[in-house]
């Protein structure tokens, strides 16, 4: 049954001038970004301060998560340009605070963890000051990637657990729950410098309470940073909306999750993982 999109969706047209910049650098240095791969509602205003989510390790995934709309299939050579370009973007663009992600690579015997790790390098060469912030796949759990991404020191690591366990064979099906908090977990035991992130999108079928189950299994690992989204389907051939969370929903998992203990939360329709990320450490 098609649902009419609640008017709290709607998005407020931004001027262009920033985001023409934004494009024509990216464009020069061949960066992606999942902005615009994923259609990120927020691309406009995000663009037209001048930040972006910047997504390596090419277009495709190995993935085939039902909710994502970036391509699947055949991936690309990694771009060992890519953690220069990537510096020199954070430059250009004078961010304070970047957000690097990616497609999940199971292709890559470390899952992309060493490309990764060499971003937050060169961005540290460029400027040690700039807030490195990482949302990263789950590598298959193999520890020794995530030790490599641990050990070039980003500010925060994140990695979003998506969705309810319920759900995860629907919606995430080569992902699993426990999997990916063990990563949030590991993290923290390693390094407790680093802030750890998470986020969850709702109205794909989960309850109330298990929202907030999947909050308090987030802060049993530590996680400190949560995000939390409404989800929208790229199209018909995704995953359904199944409900349209009223902002006063919104606000009830901000109040709760932040009693929790979450030190940062970022809670609302239009939330995305990246989006206002700078916000968190302020
Ligand atoms: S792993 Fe990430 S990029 Fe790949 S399909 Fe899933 S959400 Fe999309």
């Amino acid at each position: 049954m098609h649902q009419r999109k609640p008017d709290w969706l709607k998005i407020r047209v931004q001027d262009g001038k920033n985001r023409a910049d934004v494009e024509e650098i990216l464009a020069r240095l061949s960066l992606h970004t999942v902005c615009e791969e994923a259609d990120c509602p927020n691309l406009m205003e995000c663009f037209s301060r001048r930040t972006a989510t910047f997504m390596v390790l090419g277009k495709t995934c190995t993935r085939n998560c039902t909710f994502c709309v970036v391509g699947k299939g055949t991936t690309q050579p990694v771009d060992s340009n890519e953690p220069l370009h990537v510096a020199q973007a954070v430059k250009e663009l004078n961010l304070k605070h970047v957000v690097v992600t990616s497609v999940t690579r199971d292709d890559l015997p470390d899952g992309g963890a060493g490309h990764f790790a060499d971003i937050i390098r060169q961005i540290k060469i460029l400027d040690q000051k700039v807030i490195v912030e990482v949302l990263i796949p789950d590598f298959k759990g193999d520890q020794s990637s995530l030790m490599k991404v641990i050990e070039a020191k980003p500010e925060i690591i994140n990695h979003n657990i998506e969705t309810i366990p319920r759900l995860y064979p629907k919606v995430r099906p080569m992902a699993i729950y426990e999997r990916s908090l063990e990563l949030l977990k590991n993290v923290k035991a390693i390094d407790p410098q680093i802030f750890t992130k998470s986020g969850i999108m709702v109205g794909l079928g989960e309850t109330e309470d298990e929202v907030i189950n999947t909050f308090q299994d987030l802060r049993d690992v530590g996680c400190e940073i949560l995000t939390i989204g409404q989800y929208l389907a790229p199209s018909k051939e995704h995953h359904p909306v199944i409900e349209y969370i009223h902002p006063d929903t919104f606000e009830k998992y901000k109040k709760v999750s932040e009693e929790m203990g979450f030190k940062y939360v970022a809670s609302g329709p239009l939330v995305r993982s990246s989006y206002m990320a700078d916000k968190a450490l302020d």
